[in-house]
């Protein structure tokens, strides 16, 4: 029997939280969490920005709770003449093992293209990293029956240049652009039925099955449960609700593998 997915809720916080409130925010969450067994939780993921990265990681540690912080975007390439860019090396060099590539904000105000995720996702697991590879149809695509197409391009940009064995080690997380941010959810059938046709996609080059496929965009702890119990919705993504470790909370109880 195949092993079942192990939900994943990742909080991406975006440009927002300086050290100090980072680190408050990580001792409150850790207050919440510490009353549940680590099997009844989903795997948590907290995205602060790079200037927060160092420290949060290291007070993760030191408290030993169980969130794997990860990095917001990065560079493909090691090292070079790239002012202000990030490498893979950096990120290495404070034990981040994960990171978000191709947030639409990422597409929408820095150019990046299905051709620079598709490099980043290469370099990720070059370096051993688990990349969290973000798709998403915009409004104006949705609205003129483009979802499925557009979904497929950015899949396949991505899958058809990895080796089959990585399939299993990259999450998707479906974006639909029209939802981040403003409150507007994607219906829990539609997000499945977007999520099991990523799913159909990857497994045109290998195995997808244990490909963990996130659903994000206006995610809260009360509609976690709905979208949480579909099929081929492995987690979420969510930015405004995991800013604050109350709401954040909130959606990890609705997602964890034994309420699911
Ligand atoms: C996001 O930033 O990826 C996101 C889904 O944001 P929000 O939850 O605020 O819609």
């Amino acid at each position: 029997m195949a092993t079942p997915r192990r939900p994943i809720i990742a909080g991406n916080w975006k440009m927002f939280k300086t050290t100090q409130e980072a680190t408050a925010f990580v001792e409150a969450l850790w207050q919440k969490v510490q009353s549940r067994a680590t099997a009844e939780l989903p795997e948590i993921v907290v995205c602060p920005p790079f200037t927060a990265l160092s420290t949060v990681k290291q007070q993760v540690e030191k408290l030993g709770a169980p969130f794997i912080v990860a990095a917001q975007t990065m560079e493909s390439r090691d090292n070079g003449a790239y002012t202000g860019e990030i490498s893979p090396l950096m990120l290495a060099d404070l034990g981040i093992r994960w990171v978000v590539l191709g947030h639409s904000e990422r597409r929408q105000y820095f150019n990046e293209t299905d051709e620079t995720v598709t490099a980043k996702t290469l370099a990720a697991l070059k370096h051993g990293m688990t990349p969290i590879v973000c798709v998403g149809e915009e409004l104006q695509e949705r609205e003129n029956g483009l979802t499925d197409a557009v979904i497929e391009q950015q899949i396949r940009a991505v899958c058809s240049q990895l080796q089959t064995s990585d399939l299993p080690k990259i999450v998707i997380a479906y974006e639909p652009v029209w939802a981040i941010g403003t409150g507007k959810v994607c219906e829990a059938a539609e997000a499945n039925r977007v999520c099991a046709l990523i799913r159909h996609f990857v497994g045109e080059y290998g195995p997808a099955e244990q490909t963990r496929i996130l659903y994000g965009g206006s995610v809260k702890a009360d509609n976690t449960q709905a979208l949480m119990s579909q099929s081929d919705i492995d987690g979420g993504l969510v930015g405004g609700a995991s800013l604050e470790a109350e709401s954040f909370f909130g959606i990890i109880q609705h997602a964890s593998p034994v309420t699911a």
